[in-house]
Formats: C-alpha cells, structure tokens, sequence
C-alpha cells in the first residue's frame, strides 16, 4: 500500500522533475491513466468492509457488473470496467466547470465491485445491496456503477435503510419509466426497478421523479399505475419546450416534498444515442451530454445526496468510447459539486490530499 500514501499529492505532468530516477519519479496517479491502476480515477481501493469503516471516505465507487436481468441487449456487466477506465487525466483532475480540484476537497475511495455472479438474479441483487449497505453505513455516498438499471432496486433499498428514519426522494434520468409490474414474468428485470422501490416503502411514489422519458414503452396501464401512486415525471417534450433548467428545477423540487435526502439514477439512455450509443435500449430523440452533465451540478449543489448510480452502459455497442466517457463524468460532476459544497460551506482544503491517505 506503499503508493496509496501518495496519490493525489504528486505534481501534474506539466511539473517535471529533473535529475530523479525516471522509475521513480511519478506517482501511479501522476502517471497516463492508461498505465497502472485500473481503480476509478486510480484513487485508492478500499474493498474491504471494515477499512472503509475505518477510513469514512466522502464518497465510495461501487461496480455493479451485472446485466442478468435485460429486456434487449446485454452488456452492461462490462459497463462498471469501461466507466472507470474512460478518462485520459494523469493527477488531480481541475473541474473547468465549477472551478475546483475535487479530489483535494473531499476523500473519495474505490470500494471495488459486488461479487456477482452470472445467471443469478436474486443473488447478484443480494450482494450488491450488501455491498452498497457496507458503503453507505461507513458514512460515504455510493456511487454506483452499472449494470442493469435492476441494481437501482437493491442500490437504493440499501441507501433507504442506511439514512432510515430519515426519507429518501428520488430523481430518475432514464427514456423509460421503469415502472412495470414484470417483464415476461420476471419480478426483478430492469423494466422494474422503480414499482419495487415504491411498493417496498423505499421511497413514496409521489417523491419519484422521472426525466427524460420518450418513445414507445411503457404501455398505458403502467402509466396509470404511476399516476395512482402520485410520481412525477417530465417527458422529453416538456425538456423540448421549457429546457432542462426549469425541469430539473422542478424535479428537485418535487422529490424533496417531505424527504430531505435525495438518490440520483442516471440511466445513460436519457441521453440521445447519437451521443450515448453504448446502450442496450437506445432511444432516439435524448438529452444533449451537456444538458445532462449541467442537470447534475444543479442538482448535487442544491440537495443532500445520500446516494447516486448510472447504469446501462454497454460498451459492446460504444464508438469510440464515448458512452463509457459521459458516464465518467456525469460522476466526476457528482463528485465535483460535492467538493464546491464543501468549499462553500467553510471546509477546508485536504492538502493536496495526502494527510488522509495512510
Ligand atoms: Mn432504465
Ligand atoms: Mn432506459
């Protein structure tokens, strides 16, 4: 664990040192992010339930690699490995966007992937809800890498029992409800997720906010079903004609009407395929990334996030990787509003990280 005492704390490849061993001389976080640790950012890999207690990181990565429960396409299980290799910045990544180094503000770990296995549905749910529950109790907000968008339904139940009696609001990026009874007959598919969080007790229906939804499914009797059960939901049309500002504004909204913690679930398919086509279900007529990535600093700014995931990414079906990178930083967004919070509200800077990572 030699080099984990020094990420974060090397120069940026624009200070090159002179006169000093060359295989020595960077740091694996200052190396090519092609080179070396595969974590998600090369921060530090804590898999262990008992080092995170320890540690109580900020924020914990948490690999989802399951896909045993779509309607169309597989792939996803590779979604997690592809997410955390989609960047190409060597040391401490500078947000242009909110003006802030992240990772120098707040302690974010890698806490590796649920141990699925293939072809067991119930089982792979299981140990990624004990796994998110592991995260969440030792005080980090997990965000989780997908997968299925099945691994919301054990994702967010773990986050809803770790902040209980506190309540959880949900908003919902995704082309499609989710909101089925059952897909083909299967309970737990990733046409679902969403009724089970609701029937569950979860999250109340009428704090599960949808965005983005469009083309052809679900069917009208799911549609009714969330109509009973009071949740919100903002099609694309209504993004075509007021922007995704006063849409996203109002979604927030409407998921902290009682509850005071939010869960944020990015299906990659709100985005537009042209722009996200390493995705089982692609649905025309999307989100623009920018839309999207500017969706998740409004949102993280303004709510307490107790919990994040984005899923669907296929990269079978990527070009050029450009799903996998969106995906990348719709965290790195995440992360990065978490960090201008805790500027804003007095923290102070680790330096350079370092004093925390023993
Ligand atoms: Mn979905
Ligand atoms: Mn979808």
């Amino acid at each position: 664990m030699a080099d984990e005492t020094r990420r974060h704390s090397g120069p940026n490849p624009e200070d090159v040192p002179s006169g000093l061993d060359p295989y020595t001389e960077f740091d694996d976080f200052d190396l090519p992010s092609y080179v070396g640790r595969t974590s998600f950012h090369k921060l530090p890999e804590l898999t262990d339930a008992a080092a995170l207690a320890a540690r109580r990181p900020d924020v914990a990565i948490v690999g989802a690699p399951f896909d045993d429960a779509v309607s169309h396409r597989p792939g996803a299980r590779f979604g997690p490995r592809a997410i955390r290799a989609a960047h190409y910045d060597a040391g401490s990544p500078n947000s242009l966007q909110l003006g802030i180094q992240p990772f120098e503000w707040i302690d974010v770990v890698d806490a590796g992937d649920a141990p699925v296995t293939p072809a067991n549905i119930e089982r792979g749910h299981a140990v990624i809800r004990r796994k998110v529950l592991e995260v969440a109790r030792a005080g980090a907000i997990p965000i989780v890498l997908g997968g299925d968008h099945s691994i919301t339904f054990p994702s967010a139940s773990a986050v809803a029992e770790s902040i209980a009696p506190k309540r959880l609001g949900m908003v919902h990026f995704d082309a499609h409800a989710d909101a089925a009874n059952s897909t083909w007959g299967v309970l737990a598919s990733h046409g679902t997720p969403m009724r089970r969080l609701i029937e569950s007790g979860a999250i109340d229906g009428r704090n599960f906010v949808q965005v983005g939804l469009r083309g052809y499914w679900p069917p009208p009797e799911v549609l009714e079903w969330m109509r009973q059960h009071g949740l919100r939901t903002h099609f694309m049309t209504e993004i075509e004609e007021r922007g995704a500002e006063a849409v996203v504004a109002d979604a927030i909204a409407e998921a902290l009407d009682g509850p005071e913690l939010i869960y944020l679930s990015i299906d990659i398919d709100v985005l537009d395929p042209g722009m996200a086509p390493g995705t089982g279900t692609p649905e025309p007529g999307g989100m623009l990334s920018r839309e999207l990535l500017r969706a998740i600093r409004q949102i993280v700014g303004a709510v307490e996030l107790a919990g994040m995931d984005i899923v669907e990414v296929a990269p079978a079906y990527d070009v050029s990787d450009i799903t996998a990178a969106v995906a990348h930083r719709c965290v790195m967004e995440a992360i990065s509003a978490l960090a201008a919070k805790r500027r804003a509200a007095g923290g102070t800077a680790r330096p350079s990280g370092r004093s925390r990572d023993g």
